[in-house]
């Protein structure tokens, strides 16, 4: 029991049954990087890179994104970094894109869609990140936000491979991804499901409107349903996948998560060791079973209780 215990304390993450899980943090600005990187992870899974971007009037050169995202990949030595393209956008303006006008931000032209007005910033972006692993010699993921179709995913992968990136994927955040993900995922290398964006376009509720927080509980049945469907067409394929949105900083829901099949979570690094102390009080089975106890239930409360119930 000490052992167990232990081992439930730092290291990788597993469940009881010792299989492995990837636990990763999310990291969203320099500031945090010290902090994050001392966390006993496996390394970043989302750095979110728009903190590079807003609030300034010009892009940022080359020059100082390659130092910047070197930085990253100087304190995570050793470690995996999965950078994610801007995901910038109407609700998240930059001063230096014509935005236009648009009546339903959240549906218009953000993340990997503002290629289609400005390419060179993705094109100088994914070179940046290209100069910044070969620096620092660094195992390094790319994946883009927003992605609709697999012709948008193989395309992106395409192009990230044709820039000396090995390993490029796609979030999940559209439902659309999510239903044709066998499609998606034979174009890419990699999927993560972003709960957060994919919770909001499933339950069709404004991720900012808090009076709907029960319809973006990441415990919704039709969000998870989709997690299963991506995890699956993950599995068949050899592809991982992992959830990058809210929804893995919660120890009771990783274990329902990685029973619907998803390989890796990414977290607040605060979140970690309690994630962490949740999975590896589970086996595999338990897993299984929590992810059909969940998809059963009628909506989010009810299926918190019924897996909170098991404990
Ligand atoms: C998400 O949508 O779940 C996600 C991780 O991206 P962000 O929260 O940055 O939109
Ligand atoms: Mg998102």
């Amino acid at each position: 029991e000490r052992a167990q215990a232990v081992a439930a304390s730092s290291g990788p993450g597993r469940t009881a049954d010792g299989t492995s899980v990837k636990l990763l943090v999310n990291l969203g600005s320099s500031a945090e990087l010290a902090t994050a990187s001392e966390v006993d992870s496996e390394g970043v899974g989302l750095l979110r890179t728009e903190f590079l971007y807003l609030s300034r009037t010009t892009a940022p050169s080359v020059t100082e994104q390659v130092e910047s995202y070197g930085a990253v990949f100087a304190a995570f030595a050793g470690r995996k970094v999965v950078v994610r393209t801007l995901d910038a956008g109407a609700d998240k303006p930059l001063a230096f894109v014509d935005h236009g006008e648009e009546p339903n931000p959240a549906l218009g032209v953000r993340g990997w869609r503002l290629a289609r007005r400005a390419p060179d910033m993705l094109a100088d972006q994914l070179a940046a990140i290209a100069e910044a692993r070969n620096r620092h010699d660094a195992d390094v993921w790319v994946m883009a936000p927003m992605i609709s179709t697999p012709a948008e995913a193989a395309a992106f992968a395409e192009q990230a491979h044709a820039l000396g990136l090995p390993v490029a994927g796609t979030m999940v955040e559209v439902p659309a991804v999510a239903i044709r993900a066998r499609q998606v995922l034979a174009g890419c290398d990699f999927a993560s499901i972003g709960t957060n964006d994919l919770g909001q376009y499933t339950l069709a509720a404004d991720r900012m409107a808090g009076e709907l927080a029960d319809l973006l509980d990441p415990w919704q049945p039709a969000l998870l349903e989709l997690v299963r469907t991506t995890a699956q067409a993950g599995r068949e394929l050899g592809k991982p996948v992992g959830v990058c949105g809210e929804a893995a900083s919660d120890p009771l829901l990783a274990p329902v998560l990685v029973g619907l099949g998803v390989t890796s979570l990414s977290m607040a690094p605060a979140a970690l060791p309690e994630v962490r102390a949740g999975l590896a009080a589970r086996t595999d089975a338990d897993c299984a079973r929590l992810a059909d106890i969940a998809l059963a239930a009628a909506d989010a409360a009810e299926a918190r209780a019924a897996v909170a119930k098991t404990e």
